[in-house]
């Protein structure tokens, strides 16, 4: 998968790879050698790209936290979950970059990791800087949908904040005279496909994860009957506890959008998709890097909600 051009000291990366494994039976030996490594106890936020750091702590807590059937236990996930999505989406359309090539300029991602642009929105932004200061059309291209969160994960900040102006200024700065800066952001793509498939993993309460589930999760039906009423437990319970936590609507909104990513990526064969190597696989019950489940998935989450 891709994630072998990852850097390879990188707890995560070595996680990311074995959740992509297409070899059941290797993975849980793989796994728990990764947990026992004194790397992951030691990765510190801010260490590694945050992307990559929250990545690490959303599959942490989930195996960690999934042993047993306890919602509660999983209360720690949604607001990581959410920070992870938020490093992975574009800041002005807040699209995850999975399908569209994202830049950012090399002064705005050693500061602060959030401030990415897909494709699209940095051309509209920089045809911005031609019309006349002020203009509808000017205004608009600079109005963002994502906006900059701090960076501590203890600050609970998971609704959207202002960008604060250090980082407008600076933004501004590198539109203005740095156009030609502006460069693809390292393993994104790869990271964008583990977040994907760590969604499907929760929702399909995917038995490396969760191996109390004995019922197999490949309909929006049955999404909607066994995972969403144990999943929305849980981000109930961490939301009630702290205002700022995701709500179960924002975890089911993303949620479904990884699966409409998940759906699109198989349908457009994307290289280095979630689903990339499932042509190989077998079909293992509760290994969601198998193929078995694959044509059926395709169905996942495609229907309407109601
Ligand atoms: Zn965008």
């Amino acid at each position: 998968m891709m994630m072998e051009t990852s850097t390879p000291e990188i707890i995560i990366t070595n996680s990311g790879e074995t959740i992509l494994e297409t070899h059941p039976e290797t993975i849980p030996r793989k796994r728990k050698d990764s947990t026992n490594s004194p790397l992951t106890k030691h990765i510190k936020h801010g260490s590694v790209p945050h992307c990559e750091y929250f990545l690490h702590r959303c599959l942490q807590i989930m195996e960690d936290k999934g042993k047993t059937r306890d919602s509660k236990k999983l209360t720690d996930l949604w607001q990581r979950l959410s920070a992870l999505r938020r490093h992975l989406s574009c800041l002005r359309c807040d699209e995850l970059c999975y399908f569209d090539k994202a830049v950012t300029h090399p002064y705005l991602f050693t500061g602060n990791q959030e401030i990415l642009f897909c494709e699209n929105c940095f051309d509209i932004i920089c045809k911005a800087k031609t019309l006349e200061h002020g203009s509808e059309e000017a205004r608009e291209a600079f109005e963002l949908k994502k906006k900059k969160t701090p960076d501590s994960e203890i600050s609970k900040n998971n609704t959207l904040t202002q960008l604060d102006s250090d980082d407008v200024a600076l933004i501004s700065h590198c539109f203005d005279k740095l156009e030609h800066e502006f460069t693809d952001i390292p393993n994104l793509k790869d990271i964008c496909g583990d977040y994907l498939t760590t969604c499907r993993a929760i929702i399909q309460l995917d038995k490396y994860f969760f191996p109390w589930n004995d019922r197999e999760i490949v309909t929006t039906q049955d999404f909607k009957e066994i995972s969403w009423p144990f999943l929305k437990e849980s981000v109930d319970m961490a939301h009630e506890a702290d205002a700022e936590d995701p709500d179960s609507e924002y975890i089911y909104r993303i949620l479904e959008e990884s699966m409409i990513c998940v759906n699109m990526a198989h349908g457009l064969n994307v290289e280095g998709s979630v689903t990339g190597g499932s042509e190989k696989g077998g079909s293992e019950k509760g290994s969601f890097a198998t193929s078995g489940n694959t044509d059926k998935l395709s169905n996942l989450m495609l229907d309407d909600r109601k």
